[in-house]
């Protein structure tokens, strides 16, 4: 008894509030406002084949990423900063927004801010307000991860200041000058994390006879993926996976030097895009960027010395987010507290 009106009382108070979600193409970020960040988790469902009903999403999805069998469907719906699969999209906005409500959060006088990556098409963005509609948010406007990275990374991106942000992701890398409030100049293309993690495989099979899978990859990457140069005593891990010959279990250790060797090329490619997007900002922007320097968010942020790197190639002064991997949700916290404002200062 005692239980049930603690129920009816819970759903009477229930409240909108400000919800910004990183529909990111490696993870998803939901902010709530006065909650913080309520979940991070990869973006990968887990579908049955059979029924097509959803088994697991997030980290349970994500650890069942080259174990699964037949009867097992594992999508990452964005892997390559598009939407591959824009049903599996939305069950995993849907599903985010469920967890809102686990919360006790009418999402029915909540407004919603999606950020999406910069490929998303009209169509795809249409789907998703159409979405939101039939969920019943009150109110949904999309952004660009770029923009709210910024914003979350500390730029004052209002003011007439120009300023430059890379946002390395897990399946695209987007770069963005951004002013009085908006993008001015972008690009994005699909070097970033899963081709890193890819470029590693093939190194791997190629350089010692040893199949690895996606996960390994991405392990060693993060241990020990590096852009500096020569490095005196080089960090080490091991790899393991499937000799290419006697098809038999094998592990080896690499070290931080060979994987610098391997993801140098990847970043030459950033580094030119980078040179590009300059190439292609009005000169009073250039010259505030010059000034103010460029910042870097998302996963590959993280890789050692990528500020160093870039630097060496293009003379600019780079540095990364405080929280690489955050930038977005929280930059999602000012965006919706100032929607459709042009002036608005990061201290609001
Ligand atoms: P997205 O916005 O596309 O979801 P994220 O910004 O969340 O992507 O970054 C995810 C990518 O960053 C993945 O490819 C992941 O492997 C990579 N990553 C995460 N942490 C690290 C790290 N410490 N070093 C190198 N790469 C990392
Ligand atoms: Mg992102």
């Amino acid at each position: 008894m005692a239980l049930t009106i603690g129920k009816q009382e819970k759903a009477k108070t229930a409240a909108g509030k400000n919800i910004g979600i990183d529909l990111g193409t490696a993870n998803i970020l939901v902010y709530v406002e006065g909650e913080g960040i309520i979940t991070n988790e990869p973006s990968v469902i887990a579908f049955d084949y059979e029924t097509n009903e959803v088994i697991a999403t997030g980290q349970m999805a994500a650890n069942m990423i080259g174990k699964g069998h037949h009867g097992i469907k594992i999508v990452s719906p964005l892997n390559q900063g598009v939407i591959s699969d824009i049903d599996a999209t939305k069950k995993l906005i849907e599903i985010s927004l469920q967890k809102v409500e686990n919360i006790n959060i009418d999402i029915s006088l909540s407004t919603l801010l999606l950020c999406c990556p910069s490929e998303v098409t009209q169509l795809e963005r249409d789907a998703f307000m159409a979405l939101g509609t039939k969920l019943g948010v009150k109110d949904i406007f999309i952004e660009q991860e770029v923009k709210a990275g910024a914003i979350g990374s500390g730029l004052d991106i209002f003011s007439s200041n120009g300023s430059m942000m890379i946002d390395i992701g897990g399946g695209s890398t987007d770069i963005g000058v951004l002013s009085l409030g908006d993008i001015v100049v972008s690009e994005s293309n699909r070097i970033a994390g899963n081709y890193f993690d890819n470029e590693i495989m093939n190194h791997m099979q190629y350089v010692h006879g040893l199949l690895i899978g996606k996960k390994t990859a991405e392990r060693i990457k993060m241990e020990i993926g590096s852009l500096r140069e020569k490095i005196e005593n080089p960090r080490q891990t091991y790899a393991n996976g499937r000799d290419v010959v006697s098809g038999l279990p094998r592990k080896i250790m690499v070290n931080e030097n060979e994987i610098r060797n391997v993801l140098a090329t990847p970043f030459e490619s950033i580094a030119t895009m980078v040179l590009k997007v300059l190439q292609n900002t009005p000169a009073e922007l250039s010259a505030d960027i010059i000034v103010n320097g460029i910042y870097i968010s998302g996963g590959g942020a993280l890789i050692d010395g990528v500020d160093e790197f870039l630097h060496k190639r293009i003379g600019m002064d780079f540095y990364i987010s405080r929280r690489p991997l955050t930038a977005v949700v929280d930059g999602t916290k000012l965006l919706l507290k100032n929607r459709g404002s042009y002036f608005v200062k990061p201290t609001d």
